[in-house]
């Protein structure tokens, strides 16, 4: 409540939020957290919590009054529709040059993702976190990572035969004909309970479309793991629905302002409680809005001009190829990927292939690439709009778009076919207006120390994927968590 006391506040309850908060815990802290968000704990109208990527309702968008859908369009048509105006799971946060997709709620991106859970190749760690040593990731924390989140395997048997990962296959028929490394990867998905689902005996979920708006069954979301556990410790506290605007010293502690939101995004309340300790893990985007306002308003003046800076996408860029007529993807697709196509060393992109959950027939292979795509952008404070801006250029993904096409032209060529030019717009091949993987903002040894405590204040950390300075090879949140568990444990040994 306002004017309460906390020893921690931890602001977003994503990887790093959770992780911080669970070892905190384990630690004796009492550690207070505050999402934005809603709780996701109670089901709808519907009877589910969440809903699926078919029938997006008020449910599915944060604070919009209609859907912004990754994939906008479909034969000519658009697809997006009108939706109250609402707390939903999944925020479409859009910039100049691009739209950052991210998730909203208890879990942060957890809810809302792929599950693809993947470590880096070692070879290409140094280029993702330069001022850490690779042993002990590789020995401990990423290991770590790996069992608190509940990463397993799809069973490659199962996976050659089942009708909902066709397009998977196809996908491997593709890249192994143009001689391209195809690697089945690891999910937090219950690949068990997946197996259920499609053979009819457990209740529908990845295979009913359940992935960008939140998973009902199958899913194991931070709820579900570091949230659980940390609860279980009697000692962690969630306030939802309560965003954090302000930190400022106050004497020897921190003066925290939250403003309670309703459901309409209106504000119910504004409060302020004090903490010894904060933890800022709102995520790239959060975190960097964060710190650039407070240290350009004189809240925390003494951050260091690393704020803001080394924003990256982490190369993301999306495209469809259009199959011939004898090479269909499945009507039934899972909504869960379990495959990418690496061609990092090579040509600089590591290509996920995606599903296209539509329950229809697309004759369409889709793909979500990571690119080493150099490019970096910063948040800077623009007072008369009194918001935080982002200077991306969607131009800046052009790089991305040719590491990709060293990848798909090929197998273009090869199998004699051509990019989708319906899923973007009219006439539009490449995704390129929006990432799904928003790093950096508050990079590792430059905003911070190396292990996340931010420069001119102590007591402030960052614990999230503004540590990571734009791009991580693959997808992020393993090492977003491998990070925040290497982080923590220096900073409870030493700080407390
Ligand atoms: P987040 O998980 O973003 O958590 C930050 C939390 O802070 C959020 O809950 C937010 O609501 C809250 N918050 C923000 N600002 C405030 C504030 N001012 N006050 C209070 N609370 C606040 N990664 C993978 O590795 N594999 C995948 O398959 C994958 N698929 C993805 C698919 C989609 C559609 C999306 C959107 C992302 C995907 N990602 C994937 C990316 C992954 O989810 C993110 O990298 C990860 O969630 C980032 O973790 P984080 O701890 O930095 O922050």
């Amino acid at each position: 409540g306002d004017g309460a006391h906390v020893p921690v506040l931890v602001i977003g309850t994503g990887y790093g939020g959770s992780v911080a908060a669970l070892r905190l815990a384990q630690a004796g802290v009492d550690v207070h957290m505050v999402e934005m968000g809603m709780a996701w704990d109670t089901p709808g109208p519907d009877g589910k919590i969440f809903v699926n990527t078919k029938s997006p309702d008020f449910r599915a968008y944060w604070l919009r009054t209609r859907t912004k859908q990754p994939i906008s369009n479909f034969l000519g048509f658009p697809i997006d529709k009108d939706v109250p105006r609402y707390t939903g799971i999944l925020d479409a946060e859009e910039f100049g040059g691009i739209i950052v997709y991210q998730g909203r709620g208890v879990g942060g991106g957890s809810l809302v993702n792929g599950g693809m859970a993947v470590t880096p190749k070692r070879e290409n760690f140094g280029g993702v976190l330069p001022s850490v040593n690779p042993d002990e990731m590789y020995s401990t924390y990423y290991p770590r990572a790996n069992a608190e989140l509940g990463v397993n395997n799809v069973d490659p048997a199962w996976w050659e035969t089942v009708d909902c990962y066709q397009y998977a296959r196809v996908g491997r028929k593709h890249a192994q004909r143009s001689n391209f490394a195809f690697t089945l990867v690891p999910n937090v998905y219950d690949m068990n309970y997946m197996k259920q689902e499609a053979a009819g005996t457990a209740t529908k979920s990845a295979v009913d479309g359940e992935i960008l708006y939140g998973n009902n069954y199958g899913k194991k979301s931070l709820q579900k793991t570091y949230l659980a556990k940390a609860r279980a410790t009697g000692r962690v506290q969630i306030s939802t629905l309560h965003r954090v605007t302000s930190v400022s010293p106050s004497g020897s502690s921190y003066r925290v302002v939250i403003e309670q939101l309703n459901t309409d995004g209106s504000i119910a309340a504004t409060k302020a409680v004090t903490a010894d300790r904060v933890f800022f893990s709102a995520g790239s985007v959060g975190t960097s809005k964060l710190l650039t306002k407070l240290k350009a308003t004189g809240a925390l003046p003494n951050l260091n001009g690393e704020v803001g800076k080394g924003w990256g996408d982490n190369g993301n860029v999306m495209v469809g190829r259009a199959n011939h007529l004898w090479d269909p993807t499945g009507a039934v697709q899972t909504s869960i990927p379990t495959a990418g196509i690496d061609n990092w060393a090579a040509g600089g992109a590591f290509a996920e292939v995606a599903p296209i959950p539509t329950g229809i027939e697309t004759w369409a292979s889709f793909y979500l690439s990571i690119t080493k795509n150099p490019n970096r952008a910063q948040f800077t404070w623009n007072a008369s709009a009194n918001k935080v801006d982002l200077n991306w250029q969607t131009a800046w993904k052009q790089p991305s778009i040719d590491m990709a096409k060293s990848i798909f032209d090929k197998i273009n060529a090869k199998e004699g076919t051509i990019y989708r030019t319906d899923l973007f717009g009219v006439y539009k091949i490449w995704g390129d207006h929006l990432t799904y993987h928003p790093l950096g903002g508050a990079v590792l040894n430059k905003a911070t120390d190396n292990y996340g405590r931010l420069a001119g204040y102590s007591g402030l950390y960052v614990m999230d994927g503004s540590l990571i300075p734009g791009n991580t090879s693959v997808n992020p949140f393993v090492t977003i968590t491998a990070l925040a568990e290497r982080n923590i444990e220096r900073i409870i040994a030493t700080d407390l």
